[in-house]
């Protein structure tokens, strides 16, 4: 993860997707039916509430030893359906929006929780 406050860095396997948020895909583990593809990734956004200042939660659209949740539209640029909502305490229902265009789109813009931890 970034530092807390910092910019996110490009890194091999990470979309930044803008808005506060970034995704580190994730390939299956060599034992997996879809050993060594994509099948999901760590979606993270800024958290300033948190010690690490970012918060994240997977989300998968192959198969693999997780629940397949997601539905991958496109890989490039990243398209997944439904929305993708943070269930964490602090941001429960807040952060929620839309991977699509490899951009997160808000659909709770959560600005006004980034400012209040300023
Ligand atoms: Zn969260």
């Amino acid at each position: 993860m970034p530092a807390p406050g910092g910019a996110i860095q490009d890194e091999p396997n990470r979309i930044i997707l803008g808005e506060h948020h970034y995704i580190d895909l994730m390939p299956e583990s060599d034992s997996g039916p879809n050993a060594g593809q994509v099948v999901g990734g760590v979606v993270y956004h800024r958290a300033p509430w948190n010690e690490s200042g970012w918060c994240g939660g997977s989300v998968f659209w192959a198969a693999g030893e997780h629940r397949v949740t997601w539905e991958l539209h496109s890989r490039d640029p990243l398209h997944i359906e439904p929305s993708v909502r943070c269930t964490h305490d602090q941001d429960s229902g807040l952060v929620h929006g839309w991977i699509r265009g490899g951009r997160w789109e808000p659909i709770a813009p959560y600005h006004h929780l980034l400012e209040a931890h300023a």
